[in-house]
């Protein structure tokens, strides 16, 4: 690309931008920037501050990408260098801090906020061994905001259903606590809001409304917040000053706590209140979230073709819709009943065909022994020491879940009856959900074995 190729593509990128945005955002961010050189590997813009830089980069990433020269690692090719300020005259007064003009814009006076989804509510959720926990925690904080564990944080992986429970968090305080106030937003969009603010100089106003305008912050992907050091800090602030104020907050993330790569600071404070994972619904409970789809969608599937569906979707829960959206697309069209045969044509490219590498017996025990401080012969062993015999009941129910050998071979494993085994089990389902720590140890377990 020529140099003057680069500046006719900055001009076309420009004019591709204007298209898409309203005449003053593309006043307010765009039209300040200028071109300092552009050669035909790299453009220099000059930007007024780094908040342009900032704004560029997050939202036209791949737009720039597009339009403009790139690095070998495919990011854009674009050096930046921040305007010098203008100088004013000096103050009369000593004071360190120049107030900010505090004249917000119509525009500014609206919020940046995410409308809760409609079908996100606790009672569409199906819960299971793995979820439950989570869901009760939520309904916990939900029935008693500010009150009962302050932050909330939920983590796992993608389409689990973590926002899902956000958002039901929110629909259920919106009708069961009518004056409280729910703000629920993404990283993403409070960033955005905030480079907005500060480029509008009313930055003031957006810290005035999430420090006294909101009872109930619900953040969505906190892991956005990763490498945006600018604005870390007001984050955390923001957090610090709703906690302070027993203002209820709950937070999802792709990771636990301590994985993010944010500072100790924003972590400890991340820690301090309940934090769950939300794992892989197991194989029964993504059986029921099928039929539950399904008949959201008026659509009669064979439980064992349920089943079988469920058995070689074991991502997560939003392909187990995708499967769904699929199979309803080909009945209407073909007009054809929903067999094993057609679900095996039909969705083809998302069944796994290899299995999860097998779990053992040997494994399960490994892990529950090292979780609940217990030796593996305890847990083969026959002791009535009651924090033995709750771990050896926990190897059994997992063993049940993760090994699909019968109740029969699992006994001889543990030296007892098959219906040893089976009194372990119902024994154990009882307890999840209703003994906290317990419940927390066998996730520590399932993760454990999930990620050996
Ligand atoms: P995440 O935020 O973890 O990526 P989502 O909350 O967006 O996942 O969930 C993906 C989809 O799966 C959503 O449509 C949600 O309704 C659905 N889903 C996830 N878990 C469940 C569940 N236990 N019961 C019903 N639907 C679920
Ligand atoms: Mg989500």
């Amino acid at each position: 690309m020529l140099a003057c190729d680069t500046r006719e593509a900055w001009a076309q990128f420009l004019e591709f931008v204007k298209n898409r945005c309203t005449p003053t955002a593309f006043g307010n961010w765009f039209a300040p920037i200028r071109i300092v050189e552009a050669s035909a590997e790299e453009i220099t813009l000059e930007v007024p501050n780094i908040f342009v830089q900032e704004y560029l980069l997050s939202n036209y990433k791949k737009d720039l990408v597009a339009f403009l020269p790139t690095l070998p690692n495919g990011e854009p090719a674009i050096k930046f260098s921040v305007a010098s300020p203008v100088k004013k005259a000096p103050a009369a007064s000593a004071a360190p801090t120049p107030v900010a003009e505090e004249r917000p814009s119509e525009e500014s006076s609206g919020l940046y906020e995410i409308k809760l989804n409609t079908n996100y509510r606790f009672s569409s959720f199906i819960e299971g061994g793995n979820n439950q926990f989570v869901k009760s925690a939520a309904v916990g904080v939900a029935s008693r905001p500010g009150v009962s564990y302050n932050p909330l944080f939920i983590h796992g992986g993608v389409g689990l259903g973590k926002t899902h429970i956000l958002h039901s968090i929110g629909h259920h305080i919106k009708e069961n606590h009518k004056k409280l106030r729910v703000q629920c937003i993404t990283t993403e969009g409070f960033i955005n809001d905030l480079v907005d603010h500060l480029r509008k100089k009313s930055v003031d106003r957006m810290k005035r409304f999430y420090r006294s305008d909101v009872d109930v912050l619900l953040v969505d992907d906190i892991q956005f917040l990763q490498n945006r050091l600018n604005f870390e800090e007001e984050f955390c602030n923001t957090f610090e000053t709703l906690i302070n104020q027993n203002k209820q907050i709950v937070i999802t993330s792709d990771k636990p706590p301590a994985q993010l790569k944010l500072s100790k600071r924003v972590i400890d404070r991340m820690e301090w209140g309940l934090v769950v994972h939300m794992g892989m619904p197991e194989l029964e409970t993504r059986v029921a979230i099928l039929q539950h789809k399904a008949e959201l969608k008026g659509l009669s599937i064979p439980n064992e073709v349920a089943f079988f569906i469920a058995e070689h979707i074991q991502s997560n829960v939003r392909q187990l819709e995708g499967a769904i959206n699929r199979l309803s697309a080909h009945c209407r069209l073909l007009n054809v009943a929903i067999t094993q045969e057609m679900v095996e044509r039909t969705l083809k490219e998302m069944l796994v065909t290899a299995p999860r590498e097998k779990i053992t017996v040997e494994q399960v025990l490994k892990s529950v022994a090292a979780i609940f401080q217990v030796s593996i012969n305890d847990l083969k062993g026959s002791s009535r020491l009651k924090d033995v015999a709750i771990a050896r009941q926990v190897a059994m129910y997992l063993a049940k879940e993760y090994v699909k050998d019968s109740l029969i071979t699992l006994g001889l494993y543990f030296r007892k009856t098959h219906s040893t085994i089976l009194h372990a089990c119902k024994a154990i389902e009882k307890k999840i959900g209703a003994d906290e720590q317990l419940t927390r140890m066998i996730q520590m377990v399932r993760r454990n074995l999930e990620t050996a």
